[in-house]
Protein backbone atom coordinates (compact mmCIF):
# COMPACT_ATOMS: atom_id res chain seq x y z
CA UNK A 1 0.00 0.00 0.00
CA UNK A 2 1.84 3.41 -1.33
CA UNK A 3 0.77 6.75 0.68
CA UNK A 4 0.65 8.38 -2.63
CA UNK A 5 0.57 7.57 -6.33
CA UNK A 6 1.62 10.33 -8.94
CA UNK A 7 0.58 9.69 -12.58
CA UNK A 8 2.99 12.06 -14.72
CA UNK A 9 6.61 12.53 -13.85
CA UNK A 10 6.39 16.72 -15.16
CA UNK A 11 7.67 19.45 -13.54
CA UNK A 12 3.78 19.19 -11.18
CA UNK A 13 4.49 15.99 -10.72
CA UNK A 14 8.35 15.66 -9.35
CA UNK A 15 7.77 18.67 -8.04
CA UNK A 16 5.02 17.48 -5.81
CA UNK A 17 7.04 14.24 -5.23
CA UNK A 18 9.92 15.43 -3.66
CA UNK A 19 7.84 17.54 -1.24
CA UNK A 20 5.87 14.70 -0.39
CA UNK A 21 8.65 12.06 0.45
CA UNK A 22 10.48 14.94 2.59
CA UNK A 23 7.49 14.90 4.75
CA UNK A 24 8.11 11.31 4.96
CA UNK A 25 5.66 9.78 3.04
CA UNK A 26 5.98 7.03 0.52
CA UNK A 27 5.24 8.03 -3.30
CA UNK A 28 5.78 6.44 -6.38
CA UNK A 29 5.53 8.15 -9.22
CA UNK A 30 4.56 6.97 -12.84
CA UNK A 31 5.34 8.31 -15.90
CA UNK A 32 4.74 6.82 -19.30
CA UNK A 33 7.75 7.75 -21.40
CA UNK A 34 11.09 5.95 -21.05
CA UNK A 35 12.41 8.87 -18.89
CA UNK A 36 10.57 11.10 -17.02
CA UNK A 37 8.81 13.66 -18.77
CA UNK A 38 11.12 12.71 -22.06
CA UNK A 39 11.09 15.31 -24.66
CA UNK A 40 7.68 16.70 -24.01
CA UNK A 41 6.73 19.64 -26.52
CA UNK A 42 7.53 22.81 -25.03
CA UNK A 43 9.86 25.85 -25.28
CA UNK A 44 11.56 25.44 -22.51
CA UNK A 45 11.45 28.79 -21.20
CA UNK A 46 11.63 28.98 -17.13
CA UNK A 47 10.63 32.55 -15.76
CA UNK A 48 13.16 33.89 -13.23
CA UNK A 49 10.49 33.31 -10.64
CA UNK A 50 10.66 29.47 -11.41
CA UNK A 51 14.75 29.06 -11.04
CA UNK A 52 14.42 31.14 -7.91
CA UNK A 53 11.44 29.48 -6.05
CA UNK A 54 11.91 26.12 -6.95
CA UNK A 55 15.95 26.03 -6.54
CA UNK A 56 16.61 25.36 -9.70
CA UNK A 57 20.49 24.34 -10.46
CA UNK A 58 21.52 26.98 -12.96
CA UNK A 59 23.21 23.48 -14.61
CA UNK A 60 19.81 22.65 -16.12
CA UNK A 61 20.17 25.59 -18.80
CA UNK A 62 20.85 25.87 -22.30
CA UNK A 63 20.77 29.87 -22.35
CA UNK A 64 20.43 31.89 -19.67
CA UNK A 65 17.56 35.11 -21.07
CA UNK A 66 18.01 38.69 -19.77
CA UNK A 67 15.57 40.14 -21.88
CA UNK A 68 12.89 39.46 -25.07
CA UNK A 69 12.48 40.72 -28.58
CA UNK A 70 9.32 41.34 -29.65
CA UNK A 71 7.41 41.78 -33.47
CA UNK A 72 3.80 42.58 -33.81
CA UNK A 73 2.91 43.99 -36.79
CA UNK A 74 4.79 43.06 -40.24
CA UNK A 75 7.93 44.26 -39.51
CA UNK A 76 7.47 46.55 -36.56
CA UNK A 77 9.37 45.14 -33.68
CA UNK A 78 10.86 46.34 -30.23
CA UNK A 79 13.31 44.94 -27.72
CA UNK A 80 13.51 45.06 -23.92
CA UNK A 81 16.66 43.98 -22.02
CA UNK A 82 17.41 43.90 -18.41
CA UNK A 83 20.08 45.03 -16.15
CA UNK A 84 19.56 41.33 -14.60
CA UNK A 85 18.60 37.43 -15.70
CA UNK A 86 15.18 37.39 -16.45
CA UNK A 87 14.91 33.27 -17.16
CA UNK A 88 16.33 30.45 -18.91
CA UNK A 89 15.84 28.22 -21.33
CA UNK A 90 15.96 24.57 -21.16
CA UNK A 91 15.53 21.04 -22.71
CA UNK A 92 12.94 19.22 -21.08
CA UNK A 93 14.33 15.83 -20.88
CA UNK A 94 17.34 16.94 -19.18
CA UNK A 95 15.06 19.27 -16.60
CA UNK A 96 12.93 15.76 -16.41
CA UNK A 97 15.97 14.11 -15.35
CA UNK A 98 16.85 16.67 -12.89
CA UNK A 99 13.63 17.12 -10.96
CA UNK A 100 13.34 13.44 -10.82
CA UNK A 101 16.47 13.05 -9.31
CA UNK A 102 15.77 15.86 -7.05
CA UNK A 103 12.60 13.43 -5.51
CA UNK A 104 14.98 10.39 -5.15
CA UNK A 105 17.42 11.70 -3.03
CA UNK A 106 14.39 13.15 -1.15
CA UNK A 107 12.38 9.61 -0.70
CA UNK A 108 10.42 9.33 -3.70
CA UNK A 109 10.34 6.56 -6.16
CA UNK A 110 10.01 7.43 -9.95
CA UNK A 111 9.09 4.54 -12.66
CA UNK A 112 9.06 5.42 -16.17
CA UNK A 113 7.21 3.45 -19.24
CA UNK A 114 4.32 2.57 -16.96
CA UNK A 115 1.15 4.23 -18.04
CA UNK A 116 -1.50 4.74 -15.64
CA UNK A 117 -4.61 2.91 -17.26
CA UNK A 118 -7.70 2.90 -14.75
CA UNK A 119 -8.28 3.91 -11.32
CA UNK A 120 -10.97 2.48 -8.83
CA UNK A 121 -11.82 4.73 -5.41
CA UNK A 122 -13.09 2.47 -2.66
CA UNK A 123 -13.86 2.94 0.76
CA UNK A 124 -10.18 2.75 2.21
CA UNK A 125 -7.50 2.99 -0.54
CA UNK A 126 -7.58 3.65 -4.74
CA UNK A 127 -6.57 0.31 -6.93
CA UNK A 128 -4.88 2.04 -9.61
CA UNK A 129 -4.03 -0.28 -12.75
CA UNK A 130 -0.09 0.71 -14.80
CA UNK A 131 1.77 -2.52 -15.93
CA UNK A 132 0.18 -4.52 -12.40
CA UNK A 133 -2.48 -3.67 -10.14
CA UNK A 134 -1.48 -1.29 -7.38
CA UNK A 135 -3.00 0.17 -4.30
CA UNK A 136 -2.58 4.01 -3.02
CA UNK A 137 -4.04 5.71 0.38
CA UNK A 138 -4.25 8.76 -2.53
CA UNK A 139 -3.53 9.72 -6.56
CA UNK A 140 -2.22 12.65 -7.70
CA UNK A 141 -3.29 13.58 -11.68
CA UNK A 142 -0.27 15.43 -12.64
CA UNK A 143 -0.70 13.44 -16.12
CA UNK A 144 -0.44 16.79 -18.36
CA UNK A 145 -3.19 18.47 -20.96
CA UNK A 146 -4.75 14.95 -21.91
CA UNK A 147 -5.20 13.80 -18.63
CA UNK A 148 -6.81 10.28 -17.59
CA UNK A 149 -7.55 11.51 -14.20
CA UNK A 150 -8.80 14.84 -14.89
CA UNK A 151 -11.42 13.16 -17.88
CA UNK A 152 -12.56 10.86 -14.81
CA UNK A 153 -13.38 14.21 -12.24
CA UNK A 154 -14.74 16.21 -15.19
CA UNK A 155 -16.17 14.09 -17.82
CA UNK A 156 -18.26 17.19 -19.62
CA UNK A 157 -15.30 19.35 -19.71
CA UNK A 158 -15.81 21.65 -23.39
CA UNK A 159 -12.25 21.21 -24.99
CA UNK A 160 -12.30 23.80 -27.54
CA UNK A 161 -10.71 26.17 -24.77
CA UNK A 162 -7.59 24.09 -24.97
CA UNK A 163 -4.79 25.47 -26.77
CA UNK A 164 -2.81 23.88 -29.73
CA UNK A 165 0.94 24.13 -30.20
CA UNK A 166 3.21 23.14 -33.27
CA UNK A 167 6.60 23.24 -32.20
CA UNK A 168 10.17 22.73 -34.92
CA UNK A 169 13.01 22.10 -32.54
CA UNK A 170 15.63 23.67 -35.22
CA UNK A 171 19.49 23.15 -35.02
CA UNK A 172 22.42 26.15 -35.36
CA UNK A 173 25.59 26.75 -34.86
CA UNK A 174 26.02 28.47 -32.09
CA UNK A 175 27.60 31.85 -33.31
CA UNK A 176 24.69 32.14 -35.22
CA UNK A 177 22.64 32.28 -32.30
CA UNK A 178 24.83 34.61 -30.22
CA UNK A 179 24.67 36.67 -33.26
CA UNK A 180 20.97 36.58 -34.39
CA UNK A 181 19.61 36.49 -30.89
CA UNK A 182 21.89 36.73 -27.94
CA UNK A 183 20.08 36.33 -24.81
CA UNK A 184 16.42 37.13 -25.88
CA UNK A 185 13.40 34.99 -26.06
CA UNK A 186 10.85 35.93 -29.28
CA UNK A 187 7.45 36.73 -29.18
CA UNK A 188 5.81 37.42 -32.33
CA UNK A 189 1.93 38.67 -32.90
CA UNK A 190 -0.22 39.35 -35.59
CA UNK A 191 -3.12 37.05 -37.56
CA UNK A 192 -0.77 36.37 -40.19
CA UNK A 193 1.63 34.57 -37.45
CA UNK A 194 -1.31 32.49 -35.71
CA UNK A 195 -5.59 32.56 -35.77
CA UNK A 196 -5.63 33.32 -32.21
CA UNK A 197 -2.48 33.17 -30.20
CA UNK A 198 1.65 33.63 -31.06
CA UNK A 199 4.53 32.56 -32.46
CA UNK A 200 7.86 31.74 -30.36
CA UNK A 201 11.28 31.77 -30.94
CA UNK A 202 13.47 30.55 -27.66
CA UNK A 203 17.21 30.10 -28.12
CA UNK A 204 19.33 27.00 -26.52
CA UNK A 205 22.79 26.37 -26.58
CA UNK A 206 22.78 24.61 -30.32
CA UNK A 207 19.37 25.32 -31.37
CA UNK A 208 16.29 26.94 -31.26
CA UNK A 209 12.67 26.31 -30.11
CA UNK A 210 10.11 27.82 -33.03
CA UNK A 211 6.67 27.27 -32.29
CA UNK A 212 3.04 28.72 -33.30
CA UNK A 213 0.06 28.07 -30.72
CA UNK A 214 -3.41 29.03 -31.11
CA UNK A 215 -7.01 28.31 -29.32
CA UNK A 216 -8.06 25.01 -30.76
CA UNK A 217 -11.51 26.06 -31.87
CA UNK A 218 -10.01 29.08 -33.73
CA UNK A 219 -7.56 26.42 -35.36
CA UNK A 220 -9.74 26.35 -39.27
CA UNK A 221 -6.48 25.18 -41.20
CA UNK A 222 -3.49 23.10 -40.44
CA UNK A 223 -1.87 25.00 -37.93
CA UNK A 224 1.54 23.87 -39.21
CA UNK A 225 1.19 25.51 -42.45
CA UNK A 226 1.58 28.73 -39.95
CA UNK A 227 4.59 27.09 -38.83
CA UNK A 228 5.79 26.79 -41.95
CA UNK A 229 4.83 30.29 -43.33
CA UNK A 230 6.40 32.14 -40.05
CA UNK A 231 9.81 29.71 -40.55
CA UNK A 232 9.96 30.78 -44.37
CA UNK A 233 8.33 33.96 -44.91
CA UNK A 234 7.98 35.85 -41.67
CA UNK A 235 9.95 39.04 -42.75
CA UNK A 236 12.26 39.22 -39.33
CA UNK A 237 11.77 35.23 -38.12
CA UNK A 238 13.08 34.02 -41.61
CA UNK A 239 16.42 35.97 -41.99
CA UNK A 240 17.29 34.88 -38.21
CA UNK A 241 16.27 30.96 -39.07
CA UNK A 242 18.27 31.48 -42.45
CA UNK A 243 20.23 28.30 -42.09
CA UNK A 244 18.63 26.61 -38.94
CA UNK A 245 17.47 22.87 -39.97
CA UNK A 246 14.40 21.09 -38.33
CA UNK A 247 15.42 18.28 -35.92
CA UNK A 248 12.09 17.63 -34.66
CA UNK A 249 8.86 18.42 -35.31
CA UNK A 250 5.87 18.54 -31.94
CA UNK A 251 2.37 18.69 -32.19
CA UNK A 252 0.52 18.99 -28.59
CA UNK A 253 -2.15 20.52 -26.13
CA UNK A 254 -2.34 23.00 -23.54
CA UNK A 255 -4.97 24.21 -21.69
CA UNK A 256 -5.26 28.39 -21.84
CA UNK A 257 -9.00 28.94 -20.13
CA UNK A 258 -7.72 29.12 -16.40
CA UNK A 259 -8.03 26.27 -13.85
CA UNK A 260 -10.13 22.76 -14.39
CA UNK A 261 -13.52 22.83 -12.98
CA UNK A 262 -13.07 19.92 -10.53
CA UNK A 263 -9.27 19.64 -9.23
CA UNK A 264 -9.94 17.69 -6.39
CA UNK A 265 -12.38 14.31 -5.29
CA UNK A 266 -12.16 11.64 -2.50
CA UNK A 267 -8.56 10.36 -2.23
CA UNK A 268 -7.58 12.60 -5.75
CA UNK A 269 -6.04 15.73 -6.54
CA UNK A 270 -4.92 16.85 -9.91
CA UNK A 271 -1.92 18.89 -10.36
CA UNK A 272 -0.44 21.00 -13.52
CA UNK A 273 -1.96 21.02 -17.02
CA UNK A 274 -4.40 18.49 -16.07
CA UNK A 275 -5.20 21.15 -13.21
CA UNK A 276 -5.28 23.40 -15.82
CA UNK A 277 -2.44 26.19 -14.46
CA UNK A 278 -1.11 27.50 -17.33
CA UNK A 279 -1.19 31.41 -18.47
CA UNK A 280 -3.99 32.29 -21.18
CA UNK A 281 -1.83 34.88 -22.28
CA UNK A 282 1.50 33.79 -22.26
CA UNK A 283 1.06 30.47 -22.29
CA UNK A 284 4.05 30.07 -19.37
CA UNK A 285 2.79 26.45 -17.95
CA UNK A 286 6.11 24.95 -16.05
CA UNK A 287 6.12 27.94 -13.13
CA UNK A 288 2.36 27.37 -12.29
CA UNK A 289 2.23 23.43 -12.62
CA UNK A 290 5.21 23.15 -10.06
CA UNK A 291 3.29 26.04 -7.91
CA UNK A 292 0.32 23.72 -7.95
CA UNK A 293 2.78 21.02 -6.56
CA UNK A 294 4.15 22.41 -3.61
CA UNK A 295 0.26 23.84 -2.47
CA UNK A 296 -1.31 20.34 -3.54
CA UNK A 297 1.91 18.60 -1.11
CA UNK A 298 1.24 20.73 1.75
CA UNK A 299 -2.56 20.15 2.16
CA UNK A 300 -2.14 16.39 1.10
CA UNK A 301 0.33 16.70 4.05
CA UNK A 302 -2.21 17.94 5.95
CA UNK A 303 -4.74 15.38 5.44
CA UNK A 304 -2.32 12.42 6.08
CA UNK A 305 -1.79 13.65 9.66
CA UNK A 306 -5.88 13.93 9.82
CA UNK A 307 -5.82 10.42 8.31
CA UNK A 308 -8.49 11.87 6.49
CA UNK A 309 -8.81 11.82 2.75
CA UNK A 310 -12.05 13.22 1.69
CA UNK A 311 -13.00 15.87 -0.28
CA UNK A 312 -13.53 18.75 2.35
CA UNK A 313 -10.06 17.97 3.54
CA UNK A 314 -9.07 18.30 0.30
CA UNK A 315 -10.38 21.43 -0.92
CA UNK A 316 -8.10 23.49 1.09
CA UNK A 317 -5.85 22.83 -2.00
CA UNK A 318 -8.11 24.57 -4.55
CA UNK A 319 -9.01 27.82 -2.28
CA UNK A 320 -4.93 27.80 -2.07
CA UNK A 321 -4.47 27.19 -5.37
CA UNK A 322 -6.82 30.10 -6.56
CA UNK A 323 -5.58 32.51 -4.00
CA UNK A 324 -2.12 32.17 -4.99
CA UNK A 325 -2.37 31.79 -9.12
CA UNK A 326 -6.61 32.17 -9.39
CA UNK A 327 -6.46 36.03 -10.05
CA UNK A 328 -3.78 35.40 -12.70
CA UNK A 329 -5.23 32.85 -14.53
CA UNK A 330 -8.62 35.02 -14.60
CA UNK A 331 -7.25 37.88 -15.62
CA UNK A 332 -4.70 35.66 -18.39
CA UNK A 333 -8.21 35.07 -20.05
CA UNK A 334 -9.77 38.47 -20.12
CA UNK A 335 -5.90 39.57 -21.20
CA UNK A 336 -6.26 36.64 -24.03
CA UNK A 337 -9.34 38.13 -25.30
CA UNK A 338 -8.49 41.66 -25.13
CA UNK A 339 -5.26 41.41 -27.34
CA UNK A 340 -5.76 38.51 -29.57
CA UNK A 341 -9.43 39.04 -30.54
CA UNK A 342 -8.26 40.65 -34.16
CA UNK A 343 -4.98 40.84 -32.87
CA UNK A 344 -3.82 42.28 -36.36
CA UNK A 345 -5.26 45.68 -35.94
CA UNK A 346 -5.35 46.07 -31.69
CA UNK A 347 -1.62 44.96 -30.92
CA UNK A 348 0.13 47.63 -32.18
CA UNK A 349 -2.67 50.20 -32.56
CA UNK A 350 -0.24 53.21 -31.60
CA UNK A 351 0.67 51.95 -28.14
CA UNK A 352 3.17 49.60 -28.26
CA UNK A 353 5.47 52.05 -29.75
CA UNK A 354 5.90 53.98 -26.42
CA UNK A 355 8.34 52.20 -24.42
CA UNK A 356 6.84 52.76 -21.03
CA UNK A 357 4.23 50.43 -22.72
CA UNK A 358 6.85 48.00 -23.96
CA UNK A 359 8.47 47.69 -21.03
CA UNK A 360 5.18 46.49 -19.57
CA UNK A 361 4.50 43.92 -22.11
CA UNK A 362 8.37 42.45 -21.38
CA UNK A 363 7.46 42.09 -17.77
CA UNK A 364 4.06 40.51 -18.91
CA UNK A 365 5.65 38.15 -21.24
CA UNK A 366 8.43 37.26 -18.38
CA UNK A 367 5.96 37.16 -15.19
CA UNK A 368 7.59 39.81 -13.35
CA UNK A 369 4.51 41.72 -12.75
CA UNK A 370 0.88 40.35 -11.83
CA UNK A 371 -1.37 40.83 -14.49
CA UNK A 372 -3.70 43.42 -12.17
CA UNK A 373 -0.61 45.66 -11.77
CA UNK A 374 -0.13 45.81 -15.29
CA UNK A 375 -3.04 46.06 -16.36
CA UNK A 376 -3.37 49.07 -14.02
CA UNK A 377 -0.12 50.21 -15.30
CA UNK A 378 -0.86 49.75 -19.10
CA UNK A 379 -4.19 52.06 -18.66
CA UNK A 380 -3.15 55.26 -18.85
CA UNK A 381 -1.55 54.61 -22.47
CA UNK A 382 -4.66 52.66 -23.25
CA UNK A 383 -6.80 55.99 -22.82
CA UNK A 384 -3.93 57.83 -24.69
CA UNK A 385 -4.31 55.85 -27.39
CA UNK A 386 -7.53 56.30 -27.84
CA UNK A 387 -7.56 59.89 -27.17
CA UNK A 388 -4.88 60.16 -30.24
CA UNK A 389 -7.59 58.31 -32.59
C1 LIG B 1 4.59 23.53 -27.54
C2 LIG B 1 4.53 24.00 -26.12
C3 LIG B 1 5.41 24.98 -25.68
C4 LIG B 1 5.40 25.38 -24.33
N1 LIG B 1 6.35 26.27 -23.91
C5 LIG B 1 6.42 26.59 -22.60
C6 LIG B 1 7.50 27.41 -22.12
O1 LIG B 1 8.38 27.83 -22.86
N2 LIG B 1 7.53 27.70 -20.78
C7 LIG B 1 6.58 27.22 -19.91
O2 LIG B 1 6.66 27.51 -18.70
N3 LIG B 1 5.58 26.42 -20.34
C8 LIG B 1 5.48 26.08 -21.66
N4 LIG B 1 4.50 25.23 -22.09
C9 LIG B 1 3.57 24.66 -21.09
C10 LIG B 1 4.30 23.57 -20.28
O3 LIG B 1 4.96 22.68 -21.15
C11 LIG B 1 3.31 22.81 -19.39
O4 LIG B 1 2.46 23.72 -18.75
C12 LIG B 1 4.05 21.97 -18.34
O5 LIG B 1 4.85 20.99 -18.95
C13 LIG B 1 3.03 21.29 -17.42
O6 LIG B 1 3.68 20.42 -16.54
P1 LIG B 1 2.90 19.15 -15.96
O7 LIG B 1 3.84 18.49 -15.04
O8 LIG B 1 1.58 19.56 -15.47
O9 LIG B 1 2.59 18.23 -17.23
P2 LIG B 1 3.56 17.57 -18.30
O10 LIG B 1 4.84 18.29 -18.37
O11 LIG B 1 2.75 17.40 -19.53
O12 LIG B 1 3.87 16.14 -17.68
C14 LIG B 1 2.92 15.12 -17.66
C15 LIG B 1 3.66 13.80 -17.74
O13 LIG B 1 2.71 12.74 -17.52
C16 LIG B 1 2.93 11.71 -18.46
N5 LIG B 1 1.65 11.00 -18.61
C17 LIG B 1 0.56 11.38 -19.30
N6 LIG B 1 -0.44 10.48 -19.15
C18 LIG B 1 0.05 9.52 -18.33
C19 LIG B 1 -0.48 8.32 -17.78
N7 LIG B 1 -1.75 7.94 -18.05
N8 LIG B 1 0.30 7.55 -16.98
C20 LIG B 1 1.58 7.93 -16.70
N9 LIG B 1 2.14 9.05 -17.19
C21 LIG B 1 1.38 9.85 -17.99
C22 LIG B 1 3.40 12.45 -19.71
O14 LIG B 1 4.11 11.61 -20.60
C23 LIG B 1 4.28 13.53 -19.10
O15 LIG B 1 5.61 13.10 -18.94
C24 LIG B 1 4.46 24.83 -23.43
C25 LIG B 1 3.55 23.86 -23.88
C26 LIG B 1 3.58 23.45 -25.20
C27 LIG B 1 2.63 22.38 -25.65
Amino acid sequence: MWDIIIAGGGPAGLICSEKLASYGLNVLVLDDRAEPNMDKPCGGMLTERALREFALDDSILEREIWGVGVAYREGESFTIDYDERVGGNVHRSKLGRYLAQRAISAGAEVRSKERVKKLKVLQDYVELSASETLQTKMVVGADGANSLIKNLLNPTEDRSSLGFCVQYLMSMNPESIDERFGRRNEFYYGGDVSPFGYAWIFPKRDCVAVGVGALLSKVKENLKTYLENFVKKHPIASKKLEGAKVIRFDAALVPLSGLTSKIYSDRIVLLGDAAGTVSPITGEGMYYSMKSGETAAEVINNAFQKSDFGEKVLSVYQKKLKKQIGSELKWGVWLQNYFLKGQSSKVGGGIMSDKSMQKLVGDLLLGRKSYTRILVQAAPYWIKSKIKK
